[in-house]
């Protein structure tokens, strides 16, 4: 099947049920009703002259336009190409050429940035876009009610002429170590993915997801919208870009089963200052996934949110995203402390990033994974391909996991970030989680920074719950001490309100070493 072939699908078997639900304005679709605007917005595109191939932009905040834009394209075969809500013209210039996108989709404006001043500014040097129809003025609406009009059948010609394994999808990396990365995936990948997500979560068209993670990312539009298409299940946007209080209040509303976040949401989440105040009842499920997964939080997410079968997800935009998922039926200690074992269909090996072995159960190497989820490649960037991609089509991550006897899959962290501090390897990973059982922290990030005597030296960013007052390097010492190894003891304390962060809510923790180093020196 296709993107558009698993619509079509859904409208099928549910066609009366809820599929998607816009909480910023106010308005619900059933997958018939999602269905319309999609092919609405479809044949809009191919009155522009949009072929299969040609790549569209989509530069946006979450919305149900989003939504509608990512089944149009793919039941067309046109290449959605995603674009990262705080980008600003430098960046927004090197998508729009480096992708050769010929129509932009875009909202007017978003947190006070202007985006379509930000599209004129660069648009004289992007020869390749022809269109820019900014959501919810006269070109969109004037691209809808064409599109209204079109032929259904030449629609489902086009549809039927597409293959499942064509690019369909570029998707840029969350540059949490560098500039981002043009994964290019086909419908294959990533439907594939979404519906495994859901099956692993159980969801049934009596699911309604809660996602207040980007749809700009494959948190968002994979294993929350694939998933929930594959699945039947209702698709609940809280707001155009996170806010703990909306979340909460839409859960509550809109009775969602699920909800999704990385770490930092959750943790925004529980901390809320309105959290008593939502009933969360119907809370069944939901996924926790992009950064390490601190236990205490995931403990907290079953006990306080009532998430009792909540999963972890690992994965990278490479591959889908996801290639290994904790079940419901996992013993609660690994579903708290795991990130589970490989999804169904795929391949996984932990390797010696030196000598490519496969290292012995219980010790850590690089994952790699191979399968139906691996991109396609970086668009247009053949020597990152080769890099990542080996010639027996093993995706290497870049992330350092250990493999117990059982096959549950631990990530201690990436390589780049792993310290090695007088010839110890450290993993900041193990340290974050001990710190975070201090009653009060309410989040930590380890980080390296250059030390003349042990080549690399641990500092420790901490945000400090409400009300307290910041703890001083002796009383991180006095509570590690004893408790964790000499060598694992962050020497130097820096307390902050805010850390570095993605819009995907991803800990930047190249910056937050610039900053450290200027700090010290
Ligand atoms: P870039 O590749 O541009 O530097 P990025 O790797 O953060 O950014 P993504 O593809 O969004 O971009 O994120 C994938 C990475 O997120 C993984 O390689 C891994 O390091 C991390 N990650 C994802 N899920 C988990 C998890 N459950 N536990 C630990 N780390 C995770
Ligand atoms: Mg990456």
């Amino acid at each position: 099947d296709t993107i558009g072939d698993n619509l079509d699908r859904a409208v099928a078997t549910f066609g009366d049920r809820d599929a998607l639900v816009d909480r910023t304005s106010g308005r619900r679709w059933t997958y018939r009703q999602l269905a319309d605007e999609v092919n609405a917005v479809a044949l809009g595109l191919v009155d522009l002259g949009v072929e299969a191939g040609d790549r569209v932009g989509i530069w946006a905040p979450n919305c149900s336009e989003w939504t509608f834009t990512q089944y149009a394209t793919a039941k067309i075969g046109a290449i959605l190409v995603n674009i990262n809500p705080a980008y600003r013209t430098h960046e927004l210039k090197y998508v729009l050429q480096q992708a050769g996108i010929r129509t932009l989709v875009a909202a007017p404006s978003f947190k006070g940035s202007d985006y379509a001043a930000m599209i004129d500014e660069v648009r004289p040097e992007c020869p390749a876009l022809t269109d820019v129809l900014l959501i919810g003025e006269a070109d969109w609406h004037g691209l809808v009610a064409i599109g209204r009009g079109g032929s259904a059948a030449h629609l489902a010609e086009i549809q039927a002429g597409l293959s499942a394994d064509d690019p369909i999808n570029i998707q840029y990396t969350s540059g949490t170590t560098g500039f981002p990365k043009g994964a290019t995936l086909s419908h294959h990948n990533i439907l594939n993915n979404g519906y495994f997500v859901g099956e692993l979560c159980g969801y049934t068209e009596a699911d309604r997801i809660c996602i207040p993670v980007p749809f700009y990312h494959c948190f968002g539009m994979v294993m929350g919208n694939l998933a929930a298409t594959s699945h039947g299940a209702c698709m609940v946007i809280p707001a155009p870009g996170f806010d703990p209080a909306a979340t909460l209040a839409a859960v509550a509303e809109e009775r969602c089963t699920s909800l999704y976040g990385v770490p930092t949401m959750f943790i925004a989440e529980l901390a809320d200052p309105s959290f008593g105040e939502h009933d969360l009842s119907s809370l069944r499920t939901g996924i926790m996934a992009g950064s390490p997964c601190p236990v205490e939080v995931m403990k907290q997410v079953i006990e306080r949110m009532g998430m009792t079968e909540v999963t972890i997800c690992y994965g990278m935009t490479e591959t889908s995203p996801v290639s290994t998922q904790t079940r419901a039926d996992d013993s609660v200690e690994r579903r708290v402390s795991t990130v589970g074992r490989v999804h169904p269909h795929l391949e996984v090996k932990v390797v010696d990033p030196e000598t490519g072995r496969t290292v012995p159960r219980g010790e850590p190497g690089e994952f790699c994974t191979r399968g139906y989820s691996v991109m396609l490649g970086y668009w247009e960037e053949p020597a990152k391909t080769a890099e990542a991609i080996d010639a027996a089509r093993w995706m290497h991550t870049g992330d350092l996991a250990v493999m117990d006897e059982d096959g549950y899959l631990n990530i201690t962290g990436r390589i780049k970030d792993m310290v090695i501090r007088g010839g110890e390897n450290v993993y900041p990973r193990e340290i974050e989680e001990f710190l975070y059982t201090h009653p009060d922290v309410l989040d930590a990030q380890v980080i390296g920074v250059p030390d003349e005597r042990y080549g690399e030296e641990l500092m420790v960013w901490l945000r400090m719950r409400e009300g307290v007052s910041p703890l001083t390097p002796e009383a991180v010492r006095e509570f590690c001490a004893g408790r964790l190894a000499h060598y694992k003891i962050p020497r130097y304390v820096h307390v902050v309100d805010e850390f570095p962060m993605t819009i995907t809510g991803k800990i930047r923790k190249v910056e937050m070493r610039q900053v450290s180093v200027e700090l010290l020196g």
